[in-house]
């Protein structure tokens, strides 16, 4: 069975110390997880996906835009990924493999060509990292179900601001979407 790796949202606004939107120590504790199982992903000529949030200033008709301070907003520095993933990024990027995604709503499906993608590449397994576990990763994992395919969420990969949310949503993924934590 072919699979991808779904990167979702790990960037400087939701994981740096002084990110608009971070969820702090638990989304840095992923980093290192996060950049192996990448290069792990990337080595083995699986598809590799970025899956980033975009947002712009004062986009009033946002849905959001009441609910979050600003954050990821299109090019400042809080929407570049965390850490080393940024350099792994810009190192693999041109790869036919690996591809980078502006998304403008939690699930990584609305309003991008993700499943086109990944239908191409019959692919039918996707492992998900990133954050926030109870957020985005949650309704990009409903929405993977409601399309077909099997979910695969890496626990060590995935944080959120809202532990019992986090909590939750991990038996979510297991109990009612047949998806398996590892
Ligand atoms: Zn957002």
């Amino acid at each position: 069975m072919k699979r991808a790796l779904l990167n979702v949202d790990y960037t400087n606004d939701f994981v740096a110390e002084d990110g608009a939107l971070t969820c702090g120590t638990p989304g840095q504790k992923l980093h290192d997880y996060i950049v192996e199982l990448t290069k792990e992903f990337y080595a083995n000529g699986d598809y590799v996906a970025f899956l980033i949030d975009i947002h712009y200033e004062n986009d009033v008709l946002h849905p959001e835009s009441e609910l979050f301070p600003p954050h990821n907003i299109a090019g400042t520095a809080g929407r570049k990924l965390y850490g080393e993933l940024e350099d792994l990024y810009q190192e693999i990027k041109d790869s036919q493999n690996v591809e980078y995604f502006d998304k403008t709503r939690y699930s990584a499906f609305t309003g991008t060509n993700l499943e086109l993608q990944l239908r191409a590449r019959e692919i039918e397994e996707l492992h998900i990292v990133g954050v926030c576990t109870d957020i985005c990763v949650l309704h990009t994992a409903v929405d993977a179900y409601n399309k077909g395919f099997k979910i695969v969420v890496h626990e060590k990969g995935v944080a959120s601001f809202n532990q019992q949310g986090h909590d939750w949503a991990l038996e979510h993924f297991e109990y009612t979407l047949g998806g398996k934590v590892i």
